[in-house]
């Protein structure tokens, strides 16, 4: 099944000017999900994932998804104040000013090998931030996983040295 024909172009979402990639005719569609998730499962087959890291909010559908059918733990990376217990934050650039991403400080144990999911890699600097986050808490980044990439972005340039994958690109 050819993926990419189940993304949906939503012009001037949530703002002008933006062309808002929308994954829920693909997530509506249990074949095109499941291959999805095998997809990243088979990528990352063999890599010793202890954790699967996933990014408010459509990380988590996939990121789930994949913890559960690689035998990995789940940890949520929330955007600023919805973790209730003790937080570690990391800040970076958005178009207009600072986004703000936080980890549980108890998320993630010294040397378990992590892997980060999210739906889309636009400018890199969500993940980016989410990597730093987990690298302080003394995790291995095994890679970052994507459904969609924006290649003209150049969003891999905020992840040197980091297995960078996506499923589909534009
Ligand atoms: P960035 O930090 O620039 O790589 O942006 C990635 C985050 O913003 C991801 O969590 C995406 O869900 C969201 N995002 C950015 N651009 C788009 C887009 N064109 N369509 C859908 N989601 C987007």
């Amino acid at each position: 099944m050819e993926l990419k024909t189940l993304i949906r172009d939503v012009p001037d979402f949530p703002k002008k000017g933006i062309i808002f990639k929308d994954i829920c005719p693909l997530l509506q569609n249990h074949t095109a999900f499941s291959q999805a998730v095998d997809q990243f499962a088979r990528r990352f087959e063999g890599s010793g994932v202890d954790v699967i890291v996933g990014i408010e909010s459509r990380g988590f559908i996939f990121g789930a998804a994949l913890a559960y059918k690689m035998g990995a733990a789940f940890v949520p990376v929330r955007k600023v104040g919805k973790l209730p217990s003790e937080v570690i934050q990391e800040s970076y650039a958005l178009e207009y000013g600072n986004g703000t991403v936080e980890m549980h400080r108890d998320a993630i144990v010294s040397g378990q090998r992590v892997l980060l999911v999210d739906d889309l890699l636009a400018t890199g600097g969500t993940m980016s931030a989410a990597v730093n986050l987990v690298k302080r808490l003394g995790g291995h980044v095994v890679g970052a996983a994507f459904l969609v990439e924006l290649t003209f972005l150049d969003g891999r340039k905020a992840l040197p040295g980091q297995d960078v994958v996506s499923l589909i690109q534009y």
